[in-house]
């Protein structure tokens, strides 16, 4: 497995495999990689010639007052599983590497941006767009796989893809949960044992309202109501919100007449949790 921390290098790999006929599959990641991350990449491994997975912490996501320092980092332990899983190389710049002195280019897609998770983060998803875009210009690659569990950076960044015609597919992947239901995320290492307890609160909020969608409920009111009502259940658990938008906008849905986004997002302490479901009314 190559390991690359310059843009040159990664950039002259993806071409090498192409031109020797294989396909290119790129899995982004911010590292401290757990079973959600893996699925990505077997997937990854199953549909394409080579695998490059990608591990940045990207700061332009992060607002000031987040966890940017404190964001869990193991590399050495990162670079074994995705040997372990066939990956043929791992692309891991430095910041700056990827934002020399002089860069000014942010992409941005400001209607999908503000809603959802970018009410409480205004930045994060232009930083994740314009590093998203680097990193496809640098790997050109076939493939690029996301988790659903982070669905408005999906949707908003297939949205990216086709307004920008870049070449490649988004394949969405399904969330990876513990036994309990609550969806893996590096950032479930900040919970203390009683906020942990607490966590797949979320999670049963969220099937809650799934299960009055599949039982015919199409007033999004209802949905939010009972992922409020649970949440409210579980002292340890502060909603940020719960909200239902149409999955080609994300624009709010006050009915469920097409394919939705129902999420949320939960403060345990001072960790946000996220979790989502997709609901699609003509699905049988
Ligand atoms: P991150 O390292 O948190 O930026 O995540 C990198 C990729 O892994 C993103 O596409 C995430 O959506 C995906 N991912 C993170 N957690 C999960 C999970 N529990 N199940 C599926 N995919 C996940």
């Amino acid at each position: 497995m190559e390991i690359f921390r310059t843009i040159n290098p990664a950039r002259q790999m993806a071409r090498t495999w192409k031109a020797r006929g294989q396909s290119v599959g790129v899995v982004p990641t911010m590292g401290f990689l757990h079973a959600g991350h893996e699925s990505l990449i077997r997937r990854a491994r199953a549909e394409n010639g080579q695998v490059l997975v990608t591990v940045f912490v990207n700061p332009t996501q992060f607002s000031p007052n987040e966890d940017l320092a404190a964001y869990p980092r193991d590399l050495g332990r990162d670079l074994a599983i995705c040997e372990s899983l066939g990956v043929g190389a791992v692309f891991c710049p430095e910041p700056g590497e990827m934002y020399p002195p002089g860069f000014a280019t942010q992409v941005s897609l400001p209607s999908m941006s503000q809603v959802l998770c970018g009410r409480s983060r205004p930045h994060h998803f232009q930083g994740v767009c314009t590093v998203c875009a680097k990193l496809f210009a640098i790997t050109e690659p076939d493939r690029a796989y996301f988790g659903l569990k982070d669905a408005q950076q999906y949707f908003i960044l297939r949205r990216m893809v086709r307004d920008l015609d870049l070449d490649l597919e988004l394949v969405p992947c399904p969330i990876v949960r513990e036994p309990d239901g609550l969806a893996l995320s590096s950032r479930n290492s900040y919970l203390d044992p009683a906020e942990r307890r607490a966590a797949p609160v979320l999670s049963r909020a969220l099937r809650l309202a799934g299960e009055l969608a599949a039982n015919g409920e199409r007033r999004a009111r209802e949905l939010i109501g009972a992922i409020e009502g649970t949440v409210a259940g579980e002292p340890l658990a502060r909603l940020d919100y719960a909200q239902v938008v149409d999955t080609e906008t994300l624009s709010e849905a006050d009915q469920i007449e097409s394919e939705v986004l129902v999420a949320a997002a939960m403060w345990l302490g001072r960790t946000r949790l996220i979790d989502n479901l997709i609901f699609d009314p003509g699905a049988r």
